[in-house]
């Protein structure tokens, strides 16, 4: 059965930032009925106008994880007006061209009150943003990760494939101990045979080998990036093979580069990847020749240093 997304989300109104009011019982605080977006606006080097990127992909995974959370949705329409509204009146906040940019987070919750187990009676959807820099202390210079052996961030049949509050919650403890070690972030491998490549806790992963770029296959358990499927057609059109299948750990030994992408890492290149005790280091404290590639040509076209022939950007002015 499909769970209903028509729910009525009426206009809502430009607030000032502050605390929100919700009920002790609603939906969202007691049975984890969240999801939330996360994307970028860019200010090009005019200094004037502002770039959004693919927006309606936001909207449209907002709306299909809404289903598996039994939750109602904006319609993209809704959503992309709310994110353009909000980022509009936020203008001064998108930091000037090279130094950063506006992160844009769009949020749906069960906002009505529920005792008893059952999806919400009625959501809310809001949009706030901030100025950010790069997500990794280490900017743009090579992240170190570990293979995590003892938990997981999604099972098959799961919540993993959609961008739900909890999948966070359940890596907090892994990312917190990683951290703790001095790595940056945590790679998780699927929980059934303990082998194949699932995800970086907010990124997807990559990894290059005699110029082949493969990426584990959209199966339920990561996330859908929209900085992913965004790679795979640049990739492709810059002439690289790409491949969606089964990533197994061992071809990390054997891979040339590996990085991740996200709206928040962008492109990061990976320097490193501990597993069971073992480590195994790419590339000399920089990118490799094809994450530098891919990573240029995705920037460019998200600043609005290149001409975007894919027709990705929005332009807010
Ligand atoms: N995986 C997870 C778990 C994430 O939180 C994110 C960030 N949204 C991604 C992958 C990358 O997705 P995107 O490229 O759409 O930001």
């Amino acid at each position: 059965m499909k769970c209903n997304l028509d729910g009525e989300f009426s206009k809502g109104e430009l607030q000032r930032f502050g605390n929100i009011e919700v009920s002790p019982s609603a939906g969202v605080l007691n049975y984890g009925q969240g999801l939330f977006e996360g994307m970028k606006a860019y200010r090009k080097q005019d200094g004037k106008n502002i770039l959004l990127f693919r927006p309606e992909e936001n909207a449209t995974r907002m709306r299909s994880g809404a289903e598996r959370m039994c939750m109602p949705a904006p319609t993209v329409d809704q959503f992309v007006e709310a994110v353009k509204a909000t980022v509009l009146a936020n203008k001064r906040w998108v930091p000037p061209a090279g130094k950063g940019s506006l992160y844009i987070r769009p949020l749906l919750m069960g906002t009505g009150a529920v005792l008893g187990l059952a999806p919400a009676p009625e959501y809310t959807f809001l949009v706030y943003v901030s100025p950010v820099g790069n997500y990794f202390k280490e900017g743009v210079a090579p992240i170190n990760l570990i293979v995590e052996s003892e938990f997981h961030r999604a099972t098959p049949g799961g919540t993993g494939g959609v961008k739900t509050i909890g999948n966070y919650a359940a890596v907090l403890k892994a990312q917190s101990i990683a951290k703790s070690k001095g790595y940056s972030d945590v790679l998780y491998l699927d929980c059934v045979h303990k082998r194949y490549l699932e995800e970086v806790s907010s990124c997807n992963i990559f990894i290059v080998k005699d110029k082949v770029i493969s990426t584990p296959e959209i199966k339920g358990t990561i996330l859908p990036g929209i900085t992913r499927k965004s790679i795979i057609d640049v990739a492709r059109t810059q002439g690289f093979k790409v491949e969606e299948r089964n990533v197994t750990v061992d071809e990390l030994l054997e891979a040339d580069e590996v990085f991740c992408t996200g709206t928040a890492v962008v492109v990061s290149p990976v320097g490193s990847i501990t597993h069971k005790g073992k480590r195994v280091s790419y590339g000399e404290g920089s990118f490799g020749p094809v994450s530098e590639k891919l990573y240029t040509v995705l920037t460019s076209l998200q600043m609005g240093l290149s001409e975007d022939n894919m027709n990705w950007t929005v332009n807010l002015s």
